[in-house]
């Protein structure tokens, strides 16, 4: 039996892993559950899965849950230091963690730490502190195996062949449900529009992070630390049926590409499962049902915010963390209709090229330039 804890479990990546879970008893048992602040939710998850323990991260959504407590019901911790005390559990040996946004790096530092396995959804940890997760791990002997459907593909293409045989990795992008749509038609997506992904049922952000192509960005990012792969040994082609999750070229010419339906289970089974693969419950991939795969070159000029990610990728250091907390503020102030779709990419670049630059950062350096990154788009966004 496996000891597994789901940070972020009310989300979307955090209810879809509660299925598999759920459907592998026999495999796992969960330690903890937690949440930001869906207090109601996660208590139900956690009676539903037989959890012992739980945590809010957000102090007022704890105090509002107390009263529905009942004899046998699981502990409850609060704030980010009840988060941490369930990542350290020694009966927790797997850390899924799908908290949306840089607020899931200290659970993913704290995980690497102390030797888990990490099945990490949340990619912001590895856009902005990728070098310090990667030590963390290394110094333990943590697993990171990613969730980021993209990168777990990338993962099992990569046990094709050594890592000197690797030639260049190619990530497949959806291109968003704005893959056709001309500058004027961009300057005027509303919130609503930008929510509906075609392929992907995802959370909030991600889903205009793929309508502007930003996630595609923070996904090479993420690439470049996860594999250890430099900016420009890594492609994009965009793929709008989200069949081939990515593919790896080797020295030999061999492109190794792995294939199925855009189902968030899969990478979540391979992320908890590996080296194994858990039986799924779906009907059969049946090729026939796509007949038609294309691919095809992003469009760089409608779609500036990718050309930002491989800015990152190239420059290292805390690009990551700027790039990465300039667009959490400025899809937020999308949402919010404090600023516009086409505007998002602006800003971002914006604070790529100004922001306090340092080569080799610490935790601290890189909790600045997220920290200077917000208050910049903030400041901007309420002008
Ligand atoms: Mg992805």
């Amino acid at each position: 039996m496996t000891g597994v804890v789901v940070l972020g479990a009310t989300g979307s990546v955090g209810t879809q892993a509660a299925d598999v879970l759920e459907a592998h008893r026999d495999r796992f048992r969960v330690e903890g559950l937690a949440s930001g602040r869906r207090g109601e939710a996660l208590l139900a998850m956690a009676r539903r899965l037989r959890c012992p323990r739980i945590a809010l991260s957000d102090p007022e959504a704890a105090q509002a849950l107390r009263p529905s407590l009942r004899p046998g019901d699981p502990e409850l911790r609060v704030g980010p230091e009840g988060v941490l005390s369930l990542v350290d559990e020694p009966s927790a040996t797997t850390v899924l963690q799908a908290t949306t946004g840089a607020a899931g790096l200290p659970a993913s530092l704290r995980a690497a730490a102390r030797g888990k396995r990490l099945a990490l959804a949340n990619k912001e940890s590895m856009v902005v502190a990728g070098p310090l997760l990667g030590a963390a791990a290394r110094a333990s002997g943590a697993e990171i195996v990613p969730v980021d459907s993209e990168h777990c593909a990338i993962h099992q293409c990569l046990r094709a062949g050594r890592p000197g045989e690797v030639r260049r990795l190619v990530l497949t992008a959806s291109g968003g449900p704005f893959l056709h749509a001309d500058r004027a038609r961009l300057a005027r997506v509303t919130p609503a529009e930008a929510l509906r992904h075609p392929t992907w049922a995802m959370g909030p952000r991600i889903t205009v992070d793929s309508a502007t192509l930003l996630n595609k960005a923070l996904e090479v990012i993420e690439a470049r630390w996860l594999f250890d792969v430099p900016a420009d040994r890594i492609e994009v082609v965009v793929h709008p049926q989200s069949i081939v999750h990515s593919m790896v070229e080797f020295v030999d010419g061999s492109v190794v590409a792995q294939m199925g339906p855009p189902d968030m289970r899969t990478p979540i089974r391979y992320a908890l499962g590996f080296p194994e693969r858990l039986p799924a419950e779906r009907p059969r991939f049946d090729v026939r049902d796509y007949s038609q795969l294309t691919f095809l070159a992003p469009d760089r000029e409608r779609f500036p915010g990718l050309d930002l990610g491989f800015e990152a990728a190239r420059r290292g250091g805390t690009a990551g963390a700027a790039l990465n907390g300039a667009d959490e503020v400025a899809v937020a102030a999308f949402l919010a209709g404090g600023l516009g779709f086409d505007a998002i990419a602006t800003v971002c670049a914006d604070a790529l090229a100004r922001h306090p630059f340092v080569p080799h950062p610490t935790l601290d350096d890189v909790l600045r330039v997220d920290a200077w990154a917000r208050e910049e788009i903030t400041a901007r966004c309420s002008r």
